[in-house]
């Protein structure tokens, strides 16, 4: 019987030789998709389900999440597939016949001519699993080159939508393509809801949804506490929608802030994105551009060359530059007045110069460390008397600690976005 136990013996040794990716072929697999290098996902075909099955011809393995099975043969997952307990030996012959696509041989040795038979059939098969084999690696390269492209348009994409703030801010600016430095810490949401007033349902309504520029808030600890938006429209007045109140048809404003802006700046350049996703000044920088909007403080940057010195950062608005003022320093306003209760007119009462005594860090944007040099850069389309107040509050509070402040004004009503603009138009005309 020794001649039997050969060619059983030959017959398992074949079976054993089976590849997971040729078990699967062999048995007819149903459902499966492709999901990765090598590998393919789909319903077990005993206990169903839509992804709990998965083979990998690359790593030669199988595995099944929904029955708690797997390995790295053909033998089992065709004893898996059929239901054999490969730990009966009938069983198990059963699964090595189920991946060899023939029945356990009976009796006899193996004749020359069946010999000559399977060693041909062994050689064919060797050489399509080389094929097979040289395919894989074909899929796998067109499956990497899939997934480069897909991440270079991804990086692209971003790319093309921070581009349209930059278009946006050069736009307004008065700028050609492509001048201003790379500002890191900027970026495009591609649809940002503009919310405004709330539905019948008393839910909030989104009057608009579109393109916005936005710019962290960060504490002097580099930590977001914020942010700034500035929803973009190219064909827009000054490059911005035109939003309106659905009700009273009132203009509403482009920019929103949200989170907590005090105590924080908008970082625009000199500044770096850490790893811990803090974002820090750059601490050879010794001087600070400092306004109260985006777009004023880089017309100075422009102006003056963003200089390799200099930090450039805003404060969103002129409370955040400012910060509170001294009750004792308010002053009445030479011409402006407000109705009392009584329906008298008084000159109306302006914040003054001094700033409050013992504020807190959090009250104001506050100077990065090490700076000996500050520019603060007024925004000349504001009220001229609560400006200048207001600016001077800043310039008292960050003079602290021996820094030189100076105080940059436009021409009266113009800002300098608009001055820089103003002469851009004129350059190109
Ligand atoms: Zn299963």
């Amino acid at each position: 019987m020794s001649g039997d136990r050969d060619l059983t013996d030959l017959f398992v040794e074949e079976a054993r030789a089976v590849t997971v990716g040729e078990a699967v072929e062999r048995l007819g697999v149903a459902g499966l998709r492709p999901a990765g290098i090598g590998e393919s996902v789909g319903p077990c075909p005993v206990a169903g389900g839509r992804d709990g099955f998965s083979v990998n011809t690359v790593k030669n393995a199988w595995n099944c999440r929904r029955c708690g099975d797997g390995g790295h043969d053909g033998i089992g997952l065709a004893a898996h597939n059929l239901g054999l307990d490969v730990k009966r030996r009938e069983a198990f012959l059963a699964a090595c016949a189920a991946v060899l696509g023939r029945p356990v041989p009976e009796g006899g040795a193996e004749s020359d001519e069946a010999r000559a038979e399977r060693e041909a059939a062994l050689a064919a098969r060797r050489e399509a699993a080389a094929t097979r084999a040289a395919r894989e690696t074909r899929t796998q390269a067109d499956f990497r080159e899939r997934e480069r492209r897909k991440a270079a348009g991804k990086w692209l994409q971003a790319d093309g939508k921070e581009l349209l703030a930059y278009g946006y801010l050069e736009a307004r600016l008065g700028l050609g393509r492509r001048v201003l430095p790379v500002l890191p810490a900027l970026r495009v949401i591609a649809a940002e809801p503009y919310w405004h007033g709330t539905g019948e349902d008393g839910r909030a309504v989104a009057i608009h949804e579109g393109a916005a520029m936005v710019l962290p808030f960060v504490d002097s600890g580099g930590t977001v506490i914020g942010c700034h938006l500035t929803w973009l429209d190219p064909s827009g007045p000054k490059g911005r929608p035109t939003l309106c109140d659905p009700a009273t048809g009132e203009r509403l404003p482009t920019k929103k802030m949200r989170g907590s802006k005090k105590g924080g700046l908008l970082p625009l350049v000199g500044f770096g994105l850490h790893a811990d996703g803090r974002i820090l000044p750059d601490p050879a920088r010794t001087r600070l551009v400092l306004g109260e909007g985006i777009e004023n403080v880089l017309a100075i940057g422009v102006a003056e060359g963003f200089r390799a010195d200099t930090l450039y950062a805003a404060a969103g608005d002129l409370g955040n530059l400012a910060g509170p003022a001294d009750g004792r320093s308010a002053f009445s306003h030479p011409e402006l007045t407000k109705v009392g209760k009584d329906g008298k007119a008084r000159p109306l009462r302006v914040a003054g110069p001094v700033p409050k005594p013992d504020q807190d860090a959090g009250d104001a944007v506050q100077a990065p460390a090490g700076l000996t040099e500050i520019l603060l850069v007024a925004d000349g389309d504001s009220e001229r008397y609560a400006t200048a107040a207001a600016m001077l509050r800043a310039e008292a509070r960050l003079s602290a600690g021996g820094r030189a402040v100076t105080i940059a004004w436009p021409p009266k009503g113009m800002d300098f976005a608009e001055l820089l603009s103003g002469a851009g138009e004129r350059r190109a005309a």
